[in-house]
């Protein structure tokens, strides 16, 4: 891919920049993007792809939005950054006010963090610090199997076993309770057994377990798994019937991707604690949130720290809350509802097709979110580089392609996302 007009330096790239999961010994090839616009990412040779990732769920309305672009300039001229303890701000103020609107009611503090995997470390603290202020030992979390939670320590170890290789760090991975994942799809007929095994772990483990932490209705990076929202719906009556608070990791989900604000919604759920980030900017800085109820966050107080023991360095950067505020207004504007619903609808007629080729196991949708599951894994260099020829940026991992493009993307934009998969099938 190097060039002679390349000015961004591959070769230095490929023998000293670590990129997210990948070897230094057999790097893979990187594409340099020059900038983006829209759903378009710009290649520095002139090429532009139609974004199909969102920059991994987060570039919600596509890139270099004005509005987003204005909130940031607006506030880098005011104070790009100061301190939160002992200080506070309007876009940090205004962020947890529309936080706390948009979540369901009982939600009604915010703790504003760094990125997800903290979002999550913090959710975790929070439920450990509950159960010690009451006096309980209770160190465990349940989780399922196909789990993506981050990749610090805390969020690793709740994530599925597997994946997240957790034989590396026996010994020092604090190790949790997994139960079997939801087999029921979305769209399929409640099966009641499916929650059986969650069940006998959750009253196996009852009294010491602080909390229970899952992704609602889809799977992220752990699978790529949409499950029935009824599944969920029983976690709930399971945390309250066995007194264990509730973690929703909507990271992934929030902010509309599943047709949904939040997905908790399709099961008319509300979680203890809830975690947000990715698309909580729009894409353009990372800022994430743990929101919890005034009981849990009152309990945490009054124990013996009397305080929640978490502060960040960055927290509430005052760039990445103005954002965050015009990327909420966007959708308080309310166009992704039919966005999204016309995403899932094309989605719905195109990857039944898709689902038909020999390579394929399974297809499935939600939302703005498009999964093709193949029976091999697939060679990850090859399949991108025939991507990019075809002029659309999806990046595939294991045996899973899939597609959460900016929610602004055209019916016919959309159509070269799923032809290309189509094709490359072929
Ligand atoms: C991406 C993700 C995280 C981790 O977020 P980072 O910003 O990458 O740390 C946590 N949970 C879920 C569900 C995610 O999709």
């Amino acid at each position: 891919m190097q060039n002679s007009t390349s000015y961004i330096d591959l070769e230095f790239d490929q023998q000293h920049v670590w990129h997210p999961y990948t070897s230094t010994i057999i790097p893979l090839p990187c594409y340099p993007v020059e900038s983006a616009q829209g759903v378009y990412l710009k290649l520095e040779d002139g090429r532009e792809l139609i974004d199909g990732m969102s920059s991994w769920w987060s570039a919600i309305h596509g890139y270099n939005h004005p509005a987003l672009n204005q909130a940031a300039k607006s506030q880098l001229d005011k104070m790009s950054h100061v301190m939160f303890g002992g200080i506070t701000h309007q876009p940090a103020v205004e962020l947890c006010r529309k936080l706390v609107a948009l979540t369901p009611a009982p939600l009604q503090h915010v703790f504003l963090a760094d990125s997800g995997s903290v979002a999550v470390e913090v959710a975790l603290k929070m439920a450990l610090q509950y159960w010690h202020a009451k006096g309980q030992r209770r160190p465990k979390f349940l989780t399922v199997r196909h789990g993506y939670h981050g990749d610090t320590f805390a969020a690793m170890s709740v994530t599925d076993p597997d994946n997240s290789m957790h034989s590396l760090y026996k010994g020092f991975l604090p190790e949790h309770i997994f139960a079997e994942s939801a087999e029921c799809g979305f769209y399929d007929e409640w099966c009641e057994d499916d929650i059986t095994d969650f069940r006998n772990n959750l009253i196996a483990y009852r009294n010491e377990l602080a909390a229970v932490i899952i992704e609602p209705v889809v799977q992220g990076a752990g699978g790529m798994r949409i499950y029935h929202p009824t599944y969920l719906t029983r976690i709930r009556q399971l945390c309250d019937e066995y007194d264990v608070l509730l973690i929703a990791d909507e990271i992934a989900t929030g902010f509309g991707r599943t047709g949904k604000m939040f997905a908790c919604e399709h099961a008319n759920i509300s979680p203890d604690i809830m975690c947000v980030g990715k698309a909580l900017t729009g894409g353009y800085m990372t800022l994430s949130a743990t929101l919890t109820t005034k009981h849990v966050a009152d309990t945490v107080c009054s124990g013996e720290a009397a305080c929640f023991m978490h502060g960040p360095t960055f927290m509430g950067n005052p760039l990445a809350c103005a954002v965050a505020n015009a990327s909420l207004e966007l959708l308080m504007q309310g166009d992704w509802q039919q966005q999204v619903h016309n995403i899932e609808r094309q989605l719905a007629e195109t990857l039944p097709e898709i689902g038909k080729l020999n390579k394929v196991k399974a297809v499935r949708w939600l939302g703005a979110i498009g999964v093709v599951e193949l029976h091999e894994t697939v060679n990850m260099a090859e399949i991108q580089k025939s991507f990019v020829d075809k002029g659309v940026w999806i990046r595939p991992f294991g045996k899973l392609i899939y597609i959460m493009p900016p929610f602004i993307i055209k019916p016919q934009e959309l159509s070269c996302l799923t032809l290309a998969i189509l094709q490359i099938l072929q």
